[in-house]
């Protein structure tokens, strides 16, 4: 048997993260690749189940530590912080992105990233490019991952192109992306069976850069004040995570998906940074960002910047 390359996204993998490595397993076979195979990293989150439930698709294998030389494609993400442990000693032959290129794995490889919306958004053009047919489940699994990236079009990361792919691919599916892109991200509200330790890892983020390592989580929200009247719950839950992976500081953000506002907590020794980056004032932990609904776009960069003008102080 010839050696699977295994496709997969981030850890903590959101609905761009599954089904990108679905579609992408798709269009590496339809080209000849057979041995590919998408598998995950993480738990299957309540949104992206919505998704799998609605086509009736089973998620990829979940694998662990990846083996030495394991042949690999990236999705999604190309951060070794982010990636699956061991990903320094794999053998990474493809990336397929939309984020800041934070890459150090070095060999020569296919890398494409496009300041886009979503990584479907990128496999659609592939498909495009390659003249690869877009099945009904396919074009599905694409509208699911921008509508989820891109909060149904309303973040400031959608692109021309994003919305472009998405003309298209309502028409294949079959789909009014608004109506199915809301009741998804309604899905993943869904919080209520959760632990506060559960709720901060449905989508959270280790970076390390600007010699800090700090963590950015994200869950999505219809009602801000069922998540912070719980505020102390999740503080504990922080402030175990920042001991036991000896963070510097810790961003733990609820984002109000029908007002596009997002309310943080931030702890941790360097937690102050936050209100350099965002110009707020934390009051109890918490401050308010209006109008910020993305990480990668509206809440990594001030950080980062905020923290190199420190260093540079
Ligand atoms: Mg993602
Ligand atoms: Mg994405
Ligand atoms: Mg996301």
């Amino acid at each position: 048997m010839e050696k699977e390359v295994l496709i997969f996204g981030h850890k903590n993998p959101d609905t761009d993260s599954i089904t990108s490595s679905m579609v992408m397993e798709n269009l590496e076979r339809e080209l000849g690749n057979k041995n590919a195979k998408a598998v995950r990293t993480g738990d299957v989150n309540k949104e992206t189940q919505f998704v799998l439930n609605y086509l009736d698709m089973e998620a990829p294998e979940l694998i662990g530590n990846i083996n030495d030389n394991q042949e690999v494609i990236l999705v999604d993400h190309n951060d070794a912080a982010q990636s699956a442990d061991n990903i320094e000693h794999a053998k990474v032959l493809k990336v397929i992105d939309h984020h800041a290129v934070n890459f150090t794995i070095s060999s020569p490889l296919y890398y494409r990233a496009e300041p886009v919306g979503c990584t479907a958004t990128v496999l659609y053009e592939l498909y495009n490019e390659k003249r690869i047919e877009i099945t009904n489940k396919i074009a599905t699994l694409m509208l699911s991952a921008i509508a989820s990236d891109t909060l149904v079009l309303k973040s400031p990361t959608t692109t021309e192109v994003d919305k472009n792919a998405v003309r298209m691919l309502e028409k294949i599916a079959g789909l009014d992306l608004t109506k199915y892109g809301v009741d998804m991200l309604k899905a993943g509200t869904d919080i209520s069976d959760f632990t506060p330790e559960q709720v901060i890892n449905i989508d959270s983020k280790l970076f390390e850069q600007s010699n800090k390592k700090f963590r950015i989580a994200q869950v999505n929200t219809a009602d801000l004040d069922s998540i912070f009247k719980n505020q102390s719950y999740f503080e504990q839950a922080i402030n175990n995570d920042i001991q036991k992976e000896n963070l510097d500081f810790y961003v733990f953000a609820a984002t109000d998906i029908i007002n596009s506002n997002s309310k943080i907590i931030s702890l941790g020794n360097d937690a102050p940074v936050v209100e350099k980056a965002f110009g707020v004032s934390v009051d109890n932990h918490t401050a308010m960002l209006e109008n910020v609904v993305s990480r990668k776009k509206q809440m990594l960069p001030p950080i980062l910047d905020a923290l190199n003008n420190n260093i540079n102080l």
